[in-house]
């Protein structure tokens, strides 16, 4: 096919789809409201440099998959590959942590990875994420757990299996490395490529690999939890006690892993078993109590997730209808100048009365657009030909009944209730 096409890995949302994407915002935005989270929105773009420092220059994000180019002024850009880093930017530097102990955010919108698209897997994608910022009390560890929870439960979405896990504070980890490298050292030539490259830089990535073989191996490396602090150990009590206490079941995973320093403590991922292949992680989230500070701004415990909103739709669409779009009330037909300024004004002033109004401008003959108005979905068809636009009248012909009257086009004004009703029991 010519003409222009969308680039690889990013698809349109199209008007029969926007509905399902409408209905995940408004139960977001209900649910996060409702316990005090404001939305931000940041922008798109932002200094390379805010990613490397703040998603980590040895993850795949940033070391294979930002979308970076140099601007007019050779400044190096990217886009953002992912929410958090913008919104830890924009708390420190619009000073937000001086507005209360705890902000708490929540933002959505398309995020760009240089991947390889697949189902579930695109170069702009889009997330919904919130960011507790400011406690370092496992009661907020929580209650963004509850909230992820919640809003995918609303959603008719209860299949799905939460993973928890702690990766301790840098110094477990620091003594938990070394454990791990001695244990991987004798299988070093069993390993991926990637995981062999991660021994000595980023070992704690080796257990979240997708890789059959070393799947198989860590499964019995030692265990961060054998290497807990005791604070440490208290705080991973606590976050399970209080999940039970609120009855959300989680299975604990000790293979789930952040790998950068200012990740700390929980870390968490919600995954759906089935529906959604190899791609089956709706959301993933965690403690990163050192990355405020990381990037300038006051030693702040934070904790956030993101939802990938494309693969929660995909898993929408398995489980129900998206909900209907509100029907329309009126369609309107007119042939003639006369006719066809008249309906003009009618449509505007219908609108003000609050219908729902579809104004027909193909300036064809009364039977295509009589066709066309069978087709819309209205309840009504107002039909004004010259007569009509003569004595100020109205043909009102309800579709679905069969049944015509003739009206003033005043009526429709003056006695707009009554018409509202009548809309409502055609429907009925
Ligand atoms: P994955 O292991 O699937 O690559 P990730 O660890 O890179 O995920 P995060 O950075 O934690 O993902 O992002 C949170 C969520 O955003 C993911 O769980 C997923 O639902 C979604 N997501 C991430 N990358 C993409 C993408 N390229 N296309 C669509 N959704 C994505
Ligand atoms: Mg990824």
């Amino acid at each position: 096919m010519s003409g222009i096409q969308a680039i690889k890995g990013t698809r349109d949302i199209l008007p029969d789809e926007v509905g399902y994407w409408q209905w995940v915002e408004s139960v977001a935005r209900t649910i996060l409201s409702r316990a005090a989270y404001r939305e931000i929105r940041t922008p798109i773009f932002e200094q390379t440099d805010l990613f490397e420092r703040g998603i980590g220059e040895a993850t795949d994000v940033v070391g294979k998959e930002m979308y970076t180019f140099l601007d007019k002024g050779d400044r190096s850009i990217t886009l953002r590959p992912e929410g958090t880093a913008g919104a830890v930017r924009a708390y420190i530097q619009r000073s937000l942590y001086a507005q209360g102990e705890t902000q708490r955010l929540w933002y959505t919108g398309p995020m760009f990875r240089y991947e390889q698209p697949q189902e579930g897997r695109q170069r702009q994608f889009h997330q919904l994420g919130i960011e507790s910022i400011g406690s370092a009390d496992p009661r907020a560890d929580v209650e963004v757990i509850a909230l992820a929870i919640d809003i995918l439960k609303t959603l008719g979405l209860d299949n799905l299996r939460l993973d928890l896990n702690s990766v301790g504070d840098p110094d477990d980890r620091r003594q938990y490395r070394e454990a791990l490298i001695n244990y991987l050292m004798p299988y070093q030539a069993d390993l991926d490529t990637d995981s062999q490259n991660r021994l000595e830089r980023n070992p704690l990535r080796i257990l979240d690999s997708k890789d059959p073989k070393t799947k198989q191996i860590v499964q019995d490396a030692p265990k961060i939890w054998d290497h807990f602090s005791p604070d440490s150990q208290q705080r991973f009590e606590q976050v399970q006690q209080q999940l039970t206490d609120l009855g959300i079941a989680y299975r604990l995973n000790h293979c789930l892993v952040r790998g950068l320093d200012y990740y700390t403590h929980m870390a968490f991922e919600i995954i759906a078993d089935t529906g959604l292949g190899a791609q089956n992680t709706v959301c993933g989230g965690g403690r990163y109590d050192g990355l405020v500070k990381e990037l300038g701004g006051p030693q702040t415990p934070a904790v956030g997730w993101a939802i990938g909103l494309e693969r929660l739709i995909i898993l929408l669409r398995q489980a129900t209808e998206a909900a209907p779009a509100a029907p329309l009330d009126f369609y309107l037909v007119s042939r003639g100048d006369r006719a066809e300024a008249q309906a003009t004004q009618l449509a505007q002033m219908l609108r003000h009365q609050g219908f729902s109004v579809e104004l027909d401008l193909s300036g064809s003959a009364f039977g295509k657009q009589l066709k066309r108005a069978d087709r819309s979905g209205a309840t009504a068809c107002l039909v004004l030909g010259d007569a009509e636009a003569d004595s100020q009248t109205v043909q009102l012909k309800w579709l679905a009944l069969g049944q015509q009257e003739k009206i003033t086009q005043a009526d429709l004004s003056t006695k707009a209730d009554e018409f509202r009703e009548r809309i409502a029991q055609a429907r009925a």
